[in-house]
């Protein structure tokens, strides 16, 4: 057993600490294919306190640690990039510190997942706006802020769940515990306001992918649920990316408050339909793309108002209306009604046994993404030879393309891209071409996808780098942020790698 491994059990207690083969080999994965490396050891601190302890240890014996929420990250967030370091396990800290009803906000340590506190808020007729990802019954709350998650329903009349944070907690790597927002004056008891107090700190660690410090408490704002609200899901009609785009900028320039707004482009709806992802609409006969609307109200009456004039708009567009019932194919029923919007993209990931995403989200504008999708294809058929192999072996062929792709403040849409691919190990044996060929059809992909000037927002390891590598940030900018993070973590103990800050060499 390590010195390092002697001082941080005194720290935690033996129960919360492991250098056991096995947990680290769990922890050495996040959902992408890719293995990077595997940590020495995992740890599960209870508290700020703690944390600060564990960094404080780190520093002095130069050990990289990389915190981990749910571990839903897609491509190398919460997970060691190279052999060796510590895993700090987040999801310990998993309680409701406290909901203020008067100032309508929650503090929650930041392991908390979302769909654990939006089962709490419930209660009190509250919900957190947007809801986090897609992942939401396991991401935590504390990825999400590092990650300006958006997804889990919600982000049309919301925004990123960033948008609703209050102040933080955080643990610097060096080990001192600070306060963001209104908390930054001793004399506050609570935080109530994010900006004030000087700069905005709390968006230093917003999107920052845990390279920054731990967020240890979160304190965000909270929303009266709305009483009324409606769902309605449509078939779209040919040329569905031309005509999605329309539709979401005819809604931002309608002013209409939109909870959520999704297109589903056909090639997902038909692969969906034929592996039995979408029972509910097996019954379609055309299998074309969806799009589908959630609105909320305060009256029956705003309520009314605003379906009409959302009706209007798919229906001047040519689209068909299903009916309102789930068993009609209304996915946005599901959604909202049944938190289908948590469990939507677990299913889409499972999508064809044995298959792995090697994907990547990112922001860009309304009018953007059609011909980001057509590039995507584009790409496809240029590395046909490459899918190739997968298929000569597994017998079916990886697809690329996006997911669903989801209004959020503003005229973006998140958009989440990549193709479905084979781990290593397939059918009993192992097929080392597949690791080095899944790595280099990745690169090549979100290299062509971040030329189009997109946004990525959860970067991990792998995008982070690759902006770097490409040489895709202004120089100046670049500059500031490593003049950041080393004012900040000297030493590079913390996410070691992500940004590529020392040239790959720590
Ligand atoms: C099925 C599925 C669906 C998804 N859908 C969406 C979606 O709709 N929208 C979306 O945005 N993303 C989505 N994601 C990606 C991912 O789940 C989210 O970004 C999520 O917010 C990550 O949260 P997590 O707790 O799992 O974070 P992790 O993966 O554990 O960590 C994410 C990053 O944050 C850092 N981190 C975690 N906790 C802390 C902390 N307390 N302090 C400092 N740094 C920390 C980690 O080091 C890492 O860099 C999806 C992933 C899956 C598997």
């Amino acid at each position: 057993m390590s010195e390092v491994y002697k001082k941080l059990e005194k720290i935690v207690t033996e129960k919360f600490i492991s250098n056991n083969l096995i947990v680290r080999h769990a922890y050495s994965r996040n959902v992408d294919p890719v293995l990077q490396g595997v940590p020495d050891i995992v740890i599960r601190p209870k508290n700020a306190e703690e944390i600060s302890e564990i960094l404080k240890i780190a520093n002095e014996e130069n050990v990289p640690v990389i915190p981990r929420g749910g571990g839903d990250c897609e491509f190398g967030g919460s997970k060691p990039v190279e052999d060796g370091g510590i895993v700090l396990d987040m999801k310990r800290m998993n309680n409701i510190i406290h909901l203020d009803e008067d100032n309508l906000t929650v503090t929650v340590e930041a392991g908390i997942s979302w769909g654990k506190l939006n089962e709490y808020l419930c209660h009190y007729g509250l919900y957190t706006g947007c809801m986090g990802p897609g992942s939401g019954m396991t991401a935590s709350v504390g990825g999400g802020i590092s990650h300006h998650s958006v997804g889990g329903g919600g982000c049309a009349k919301y925004g990123s769940c960033t948008n609703q944070l209050v102040g933080l907690q955080v643990v610097l790597p060096t080990g001192e515990i600070i306060e963001t927002g209104s908390k930054a004056n001793k004399y506050t008891k609570q935080h109530f306001n994010r900006c004030g107090n000087g700069p905005d700190l709390n968006g230093l660690f917003c999107g920052d992918n845990g390279i920054l410090g731990v967020k240890t408490q979160v304190t965000l704002q909270v929303f009266p649920r709305p009483q009324y609200a409606d769902y309605k899901t449509f078939l779209l009609p040919r040329k569905d990316r031309a005509v999605s785009s329309k539709i979401f900028s005819e809604v931002r320039r309608a002013g209409i408050d939109v909870y959520d707004l999704m297109y589903i482009y056909d090639i997902i709806v038909k692969i969906g339909c034929q592996q039995g992802m979408f029972p509910l609409w097996d019954h379609i006969k055309k299998k074309r793309a969806i799009m589908f609307y959630t609105v909320e109200a305060n009256s029956e009456g705003e309520l009314k108002e605003k379906v009409k004039q959302l009706d209007q708009i798919f229906l001047n567009n040519k689209c068909e209306s299903l009916g309102p019932e789930i068993s009609d194919g209304n996915i946005a029923k599901w959604h909202y009604v049944e938190q289908g919007h948590w469990q939507f993209y677990h299913n889409l990931w499972g999508m064809v046994p044995a298959l792995e995403p090697c994907t990547a989200e990112c922001f860009t504008p309304i009018n953007m993404y059609p011909k980001i999708l057509d590039d995507i294809d584009q790409w496809d058929m240029e590395h046909n030879d490459d899918m190739q192999v997968f298929t000569n072996i597994t017998g079916q062929r990886p697809i690329s393309g996006s997911g669903p792709i989801l209004l959020i403040d503003g005229c973006n849409v998140e958009l989440t891209c990549g193709f479905t691919t084979f781990g290593s190990y397939y059918n009993g044996e192992i097929h080392e071409n597949f690791e080095e060929l899944n790595l280099r059809l990745w690169k090549s992909f979100l290299e062509r996808v971040t030329k189009w000037g997109v946004e990525w927002y959860m970067m991990g390891e792998f995008a982070s780098r690759l902006m770097v590598d490409l040489e895709a940030y202004l120089p100046e900018y670049y500059k500031l942020l490593a003049t950041v993070k080393n004012a900040l973590d000297p030493k590079n103990i913390l996410s070691t790698g992500k940004f590529n800050f020392w040239g790959g060499k720590r």
